[in-house]
């Protein structure tokens, strides 16, 4: 309500007034349809370039700020022309509209999914690391690539390719970083389509490699548990046993060179690894009953990460086939 009013008597204490009481809700939602077409695009409802820019330029900023990491991706579909040269412009328009409602489902609602113009799309991922990033966009190409997009009786799939950037807060500006991104979505296409690369540096794209390693095997339940002989020092006999996670894959086979432990930790995935030592200890333990008494003297040290106390139900497993210490017995 917009109330106008004026004073047109004043007497001693009195004032008379006359004024008005204007319902301009339809005005208020004018204004508000204005400023949200300036920032968005009329035909996928993401931020426009303009609503992106001014997104990113926050973000950025906070980044700065803070020194937390943040990452820029530019996703291009692939070979949309034939798209739109075989079924016609407005079956790609379904198309656009598809792809870009499946970007925004599959962000969280912290990050930010624009159309950065024709058929690309920009997302921005403030606080997180390069192989989370990776993961999370790899998740997204896959959800992308697996839909059937309905449009005029045609079924359609498509694809994309997306180059990622890391903001390096030392030396970047907002427009190195978006080049980067979007030289490294070039390079995307030019190895072959549907496919992410990171614009980094040799170590980053290790990380991301190794990380891609990591969610594949907890994916695929293919994480690898083997023992270690631990050996006595003073008798120089063999102890016990350690055991070691292990990923399947040449380039990280075992979990605790360091690099490995820390994406799996960047990832969130330690609780899942621990896991799995936690079953392999069991089965040992249950195993080693059986064989008795000489056995049980043996060390077994099942390493767990600090997220086991975020989550006792592994410690609790592990308690529940714990032989009684020769005390309670
Ligand atoms: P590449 O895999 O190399 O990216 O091949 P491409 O065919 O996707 O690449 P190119 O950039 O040559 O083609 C982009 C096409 O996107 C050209 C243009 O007709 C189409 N396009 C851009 N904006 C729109 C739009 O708003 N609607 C529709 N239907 N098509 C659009
Ligand atoms: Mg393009
Ligand atoms: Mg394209």
């Amino acid at each position: 309500v917009l109330d106008r009013a004026r004073a047109h008597h004043r007497e001693a204490e009195t004032i008379e007034m006359a004024g008005t009481h204007v319902d301009i809700t339809r005005r208020r939602e004018a204004e508000g349809r204005v400023l949200y077409l300036v920032e968005h695009d009329a035909l996928t409802e993401l931020l426009n370039r303009r609503g992106i820019m001014r997104s990113i330029e926050t973000i950025h900023a906070q980044a700065l700020r803070s020194g937390r990491p943040c990452e820029l991706a530019i996703l291009d579909l692939d070979h949309f022309k034939e798209v739109n040269d075989a079924y016609g412009h407005a079956v790609g328009d379904v198309v656009l509209r598809s792809v870009g409602a499946t970007l925004h489902a599959e962000m969280r609602s912290a990050d930010w999914v624009g159309r950065w113009g024709g058929e690309e799309f920009i997302i921005v991922i403030p606080d997180c690391g390069e192989a989370t990033a990776m993961a999370t966009l790899e998740r997204v190409r896959g959800r992308v690539g697996e839909r059937t997009i309905e449009a005029e009786g045609q079924t359609l799939h498509i694809t994309l390719s997306a180059g990622l950037a890391v903001f390096q807060a030392e030396s970047d500006t907002l427009d190195t970083l978006i080049e980067r991104a979007d030289a490294a979505m070039y390079l995307a296409k030019q190895r072959g389509r549907d496919r992410i690369v990171f614009a980094g540096g040799e170590e980053g794209e290790q990380a991301v490699f190794i990380a891609g390693a990591i969610a594949e095997a907890v994916r695929d339940d293919s994480i690898e548990v083997c023992g270690r002989p631990l050996l006595d020092l003073r008798s120089r006999e063999r102890c016990g046993e350690a055991l070691v996670a292990r990923i399947p894959h040449p380039s990280c086979n075992e979990l605790d060179g360091g690099i490995c432990l820390e994406i799996a930790q960047q990832l969130g995935l330690m609780h899942q690894i621990d896991r799995v030592v936690v079953e392999a200890a069991c089965r040992r333990l249950q195993a080693e009953g059986q064989v008795g008494e000489a056995m049980s003297r043996q060390i077994l040290f099942a390493p767990l990460s600090g997220d086991s106390i975020k989550r006792p139900e592994h410690l609790e497993r592990l308690a529940e086939v714990l032989p009684p210490r020769p005390s309670e017995s």
